[in-house]
């Protein structure tokens, strides 16, 4: 059901955020001069940062255990809302999180947010409203366990589910370790003529394969840092976990793990991603899902699975396609796209036309129509329903059982994804290479990321050379750029705050027919840019519909109407089609007021009285 018509302005869209400019040099943040954006929360840290932020703000958060890790440990849900401006219940619901262990720098960008989102409010007019209209419900680290393995380098506990990785019946019993006590695990490497990797002629740092065909070189083994603890002649086979969350065990599309690596046995097998998804399901309020990912500088939207032509409610492809270029200018990264056209096929230059992205010169392509590319901020003007329907890879790369894919497909939450963080693309031709790595680590990271290689006897293998990356994977960077980082994830995630659907007494008619009878016409608006139900969850028939009720002052009667009406759902920036009322006012010589109170799941709830006569 659709009840909805009028078009209103396709002004207010978020002129005000801060831009992001990369020139600007980062202040320091030290929220209640204890913690800084500067470097990693190990678990102890996480749990005191929330604490503390929980006690200095207490009127207006709550920190609540979502539910208990593998291992033990509290995965913390960080309330933000202002019980002044209402119940969450009564709010539109904002849900971010993050989930992979080694993607740190996602995790702080979480709590970056929670501190912005405080020490502004009351401050900064956007920030206090946000705060005010919206509850934010904040997961900074869903798989606990994992990340303080991933930071210490060691395990996180007693693992409950321990993988005999090489088969020989023992559990964990050959993880790496730091031989040449330097404090980091890196990388071995030995001169063998059978090894398959050389000295790149690049940066003799880097080890890159040898050709297929080659024979006349130097050749080397590589290994990571450690010694063969079970003596069956393999060096680090058999390590303790550091992943136990993955992307691919939710719900939406699920793949069994032989079809999707992830996948798990069945869905939800994960018990912190199934307690997750149960908030999330009891919370019909949450009208925006964000999970924060680490690498890329990218704004992931649905689909997961399939190309965009494939996507069946184009009017949500629409509202994802404006929202994620916003989201590009705020954030200042450099691509927007479906998780399906992500990268694929493979070392793509992700210039497709359903991917909005950067130009050499930093300018925006394939904006949504009625964006100016050349200007940050420009008032869109788009309707819905146009764009580009040519929509991208015919195959593309498949995220089954994605989070996004699970709260947009089966609760019609407006979800997207993003990547935080990417190394220097020097030459801007839209990949990063090792060479590009180097450069940065060198120019902007002292050196830092990089052990260089050093002589080491080893116990078993004799003499090697000890170096490498500190952390090979994502490469996230340290100091300044972390907080850096955070603000760019943080600025886009303020902008789409400020799209939640907002529902309000629209315009509203009392004619007066005589002899105290009056006629009312009543409508109801969202203000705000995202519908109060996406066409998903319209399709689904989950949300409740808008709620039109009155309630008459003791002057009045009620001849034509009913007391409660539901209107159905309305799109963003329309009006509902109008209600019509006749009402009595019993004793023209008194004033009588109608009380007309309106909410919606997901675009909240307001009162207005409306005079019907004097
Ligand atoms: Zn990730």
């Amino acid at each position: 059901m659709r009840k909805i018509t009028v078009f209103l302005m396709f002004v207010v869209l978020l002129v005000s955020a801060p831009a992001f400019s990369g020139s600007e040099k980062t202040k320091k943040v030290v929220p209640l001069g204890k913690y800084d954006f500067y470097h990693y929360f190990t678990y102890d840290e996480l749990t005191n940062y929330l604490q503390d932020m929980h006690k200095a703000y207490p009127h207006l958060t709550e920190l609540n255990s979502l539910c208990k890790s593998q291992m033990g440990r509290d995965v913390w849900m960080f309330v933000i809302n202002n019980p002044e401006t209402g119940e969450p219940a009564e709010k539109p619901g904002f849900f971010l999180n993050q989930i992979h262990s080694s993607e740190v720098i996602a995790s702080m960008s979480c709590n970056y947010t929670i501190w912005h989102l405080l020490a502004n409010y009351g401050k900064d007019a956007e920030i206090t409203e946000i705060v005010d209209g919206v509850v934010w419900y904040i997961v900074p680290r869903l798989d606990v366990d994992g990340a303080e393995a991933y930071l210490t380098g060691k395990p996180a506990g007693e693992d409950p589910n321990p993988v005999d990785s090489d088969g020989d019946f023992l559990f964990d019993e050959d993880p790496p370790e730091d031989i040449d006590g330097d404090g980091y695990i890196v990388q071995m490497r030995q001169k063998d003529p059978k090894g398959e990797m050389k000295i790149s002629e690049k940066d003799p740092r880097n080890m890159v394969r040898k050709a297929k065909d080659e024979t006349d070189g130097i050749y080397y083994k590589i290994y990571s840092e450690g010694i063969d603890n079970d003596s069956d002649g393999k060096i680090n086979e058999d390590s303790f976990s550091m992943r136990f969350l993955s992307n691919r065990n939710y719900p939406g599309n699920w793949r069994p793990q032989i079809v999707q690596r992830g996948g798990g046995k069945y869905p939800m097998e994960e018990s912190v991603t199934r307690a997750e998804v149960d908030f999330i399901a009891n919370h019909p309020n949450i009208a925006i899902y964000v999970q924060h990912h680490c690498c890329g500088r990218v704004i992931l939207r649905p689909p997961t699975t399939a190309p965009d032509k494939d996507f069946k409610y184009k009017g949500d492809l629409e509202l994802y396609k404006v929202a994620s270029a916003r989201s590009l200018e705020h954030s200042g990264w450099d691509l927007a796209t479906s998780v399906y056209d992500w990268n694929y096929p493979p070392d793509t230059p992700n210039k497709k036309s359903t991917q909005i992205y950067r130009d050499k010169e930093g300018k925006l392509k394939n904006v949504p129509e009625g964006m100016d590319p050349d200007s940050r901020f420009s008032e869109p003007s788009f309707e819905f329903g146009v764009g580009s329907e040519d929509g991208g890879c015919d195959s593309g790369y498949f995220a089954w059982g994605s989070s996004i894919e699970t709260t947009y497909n089966l609760f019609g939450i407006f979800s997207l994804g993003d990547e935080h963080w990417n190394a220097p693309d020097y030459d801007k031709d839209g990949r990063v290479t090792t060479e590009e790595r180097f450069k940065w680590n060198d120019e902007e990271m002292d050196g830092k990321l990089f052990v260089d290689w050093h002589p080491y006897e080893h116990p078993t293998l004799g003499p090697v050379e000890i170096g490498g990356w500190l952390r090979r994977k994502t490469s996230p960077p340290e100091g300044e750029l972390i907080q850096k980082e955070c603000e760019m994830g943080n600025n886009f995630l303020i902008y789409l705050a400020g799209l939640v659907p907002k529902i309000e007494v629209g315009e509203t008619e009392v004619t007066d027919k005589k002899g105290g009878i009056y006629q009312l016409d009543i409508a109801v608006k969202n203000t705000g840019f995202l519908p109060t139900a996406t066409e998903q969850a319209r399709a689904l028939k989950i949300g409740e519909p808008v709620l039109l009720e009155v309630m008459p002052d003791e002057n009045l009667e009620i001849i034509y109407g009913d007391e409660k009406i539901k209107l159905g759902q309305i799109d963003g920036y329309s009006e509902s089609s109008k209600t019509t009322y006749i009402l009595r006012v019993k004793d023209p010589a008194k004033k009588a007021v109608l009380k007309v109170h309106v909410s919606s799941q997901k675009a909240g709830r307001t009162t207005k009285d409306i005079v019907i006569s004097e």
